[in-house]
């Protein structure tokens, strides 16, 4: 059985297989589009919307319609209340991706139980964590969350060589800068692609950053024009139904402004009707400082890769449907000397997640393989395998899947290297700073990581240590603790009685390949490991996520 690959957009989503020809596929959904708008209409406590239809009532129903939800994940304390229910955004996203595995189930696919996700290289830990719990709500084994610029990658090197994955191999190995402008997060990274592995350098960007900014500052030029022309008319924009409509019809146009240089809308609100000529330049104008955000981010990405001995970029490719605008690769080109390639910006991240996927379950197949016939202890990694033993599981694999060995042995022999794209640390008592962040890790370190941290007890006797991990917020780490967020506050409980003041309690962090921070402590004297129970974490709580699960079970989808 599978594992399918999941984008999980800010504004659309897609789903991908790998077909036949061991080539990743986008499915196409009911509505015979390949990729499905982000967005979920609860149209009653029972039943819902997702997608296109939703998309189309935002306009009559604004107040039942979830869009950019992505742009929540990570935040446990927001609800998008509709009907006297409250979703958070994990679940308003499971009802999503389970509209995506409906979809794809009546393509004629198998049925969808374990995925790969891919999320912004920029998410942190608790929004990584929260797109996993979106996965569970849906009913998923999630095989792994991958960061999008990783899959975008992934789908190019499989792509430059026809029919097989090719990646830098011998001397072409590249440098690859993906700029991805998405409907609602920003992401530049810097990627090395050689000898079958991909190294991510870096990782900058803003995931409050997208095209929707676009349509934002879009929507508030209309508005001024329509009510300038319209001086006794409401403004559409005190109204929700209002600035829902004026929001879509500056989206259309600046679609339309990507390939005609200038456009009318027309803008009808409170019987008043205007209509507003509007040009690319005009467009540009008004919307060149979030241009500019992200070249700036794009400059911070590139200095970080140079510290990391990255001398020039080779290539520029181009994801996200918002860098389809020319002034994104017009100023790409005008700021670093780049040209753009874009390709597939809708659907290449579906498509790296679905190889990512197959890579995932063709690993554990062979691991599987060795282990029934005693040739892998349970556990090992796939390299501790003897070579000869390895082939011979490779070949089985490949011939239960009717796919050539050498496709299999190349999913195998990719490596992914990647980086924390959010330093991380715990808040301590510093004599003369008073309460202060101390970093364990920083950013673009290479992952996975594990540190490991000894904390003395104060008292004789005493039973627990309180302990908040923070994650790093702004672009730089500060040791100031309201600049960065609180990702854990706990405490390590049930130390044993009967130790003495400065006993010695050993904290372990880890963060695996999916940015997903892992804690554990345990008491060096009394040889024993220690729980922590987290009080407040960026994770739903039990009793949330309970009840969410009774509500989802209760609410229906609806075709539209
Ligand atoms: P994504 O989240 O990658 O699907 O990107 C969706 C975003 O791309 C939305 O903000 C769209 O408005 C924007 N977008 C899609 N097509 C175009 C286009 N032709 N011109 C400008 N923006 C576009």
């Amino acid at each position: 059985m599978g594992v399918y690959g999941i984008d999980l957009g800010t504004t659309n989503s897609a789903i991908a297989a790998i077909d036949a020809d061991g080539r990743p596929e986008v499915l196409i959904g009911l509505n015979g589009e390949p990729t499905v708008p982000s967005v979920v209409l609860f149209a009653s406590a029972r039943d819902h919307v997702v997608g296109e239809g939703a998309r189309r009532q935002a306009r009559l129903d604004p107040d039942h319609v979830c869009t950019l939800v992505k742009r929540r994940m990570g935040d446990a304390e927001w609800r998008f209340g509709a009907h006297g229910q409250l979703w958070s955004a994990p679940a308003v996203s499971s009802l999503i991706l389970k509209s995506l595995a409906a979809d794809a189930e009546f393509g004629g696919g198998e049925p969808v139980r374990r995925v790969v996700i891919t999320v912004p290289a920029y998410f942190g830990d608790e929004e990584r964590r929260a797109t996993i719990q979106a996965g569970t709500y849906a009913g998923f084994e999630v095989a792994g969350v991958l960061s999008e610029p990783i899959a975008a990658a992934l789908s190019y090197g499989f792509g430059r060589l026809d029919g097989g994955l090719e990646i830098g191999q011998g001397p072409a190995r590249e440098t690859v800068l993906v700029y991805d402008l998405g409907g609602g997060t920003f992401d530049a990274t810097v990627i090395e692609l050689a000898d079958r592995r991909i190294s991510v350098l870096a990782v900058e960007g803003d995931h409050q950053l997208g095209g929707a900014d676009w349509d934002e500052r879009l929507a508030l030029h209309l508005s001024q024009r329509f009510c300038a022309a319209n001086p006794d008319a409401e403004d559409p924009l005190d109204d929700s139904i209002g600035s829902q409509l004026l929001v879509l019809a500056a989206e259309q146009a600046k679609h339309e402004l990507t390939t005609a240089d200038s456009t009318e809308v027309v803008i009808a609100h409170d019987g008043a009707r205007a209509v507003i000529p509007l040009t690319r330049d005009e467009l540009e104008a008004m919307t060149a400082s979030l241009l500019r955000r992200t070249l700036d981010l794009t400059r911070a990405v590139l200095n970080a890769a140079a510290q990391r001995g990255v001398r020039q970029v080779d290539r520029l490719l181009l994801v996200g449907g918002s860098s389809r605008m020319p002034m994104v690769s017009e100023g790409l080109l005008k700021e670093f000397g780049l040209i753009g390639e874009l390709r597939d910006p809708d659907l290449s991240v579906a498509r790296g997640a679905a190889l990512y996927g197959e890579k995932l379950e063709m690993e554990r197949l062979v691991a599987a393989d060795l282990v029934t016939r005693g040739r892998l202890r349970d556990g090992a990694e796939l390299f501790e395998a003897d070579p000869q033993d390895l082939a011979a599981a490779v070949a089985r694999v490949a011939d239960s899947f009717g796919q050539p060995v050498s496709l299999v042995r190349r999913m195998l022999e990719i490596q992914v290297d990647t980086v924390v794209s959010r330093g991380f640390g715990v808040l301590a008592l510093d004599p003369f700073d008073g309460l202060s962040a101390s970093w364990l890790v920083h950013r673009n370190q290479t992952l996975p990581i594990k540190v490991r941290r000894s904390y003395g007890t104060v008292r004789a006797d005493q039973d627990q240590i309180e302990l908040t991990i923070v994650e790093q917020q702004g672009q730089a780490a500060s040791t100031r603790p309201e600049d960065s967020k609180v990702l854990v506050e706990g405490r390590i409980r049930d130390i044993p009685p009967g130790y003495p003041e400065g006993s010695e309690v050993r904290v372990t962090f880890e963060m695996g390949f999916d940015g997903v921070l892992h804690v554990t402590a345990y008491h060096v004297d009394a040889d024993l490991p220690l729980t922590l129970s987290v009080q407040t974490g960026a994770t739903l709580s039990q009793a949330d996520v309970e009840r969410e699960l009774e509500q989802l079970q209760r609410t229906r989808r609806r075709s539209s």
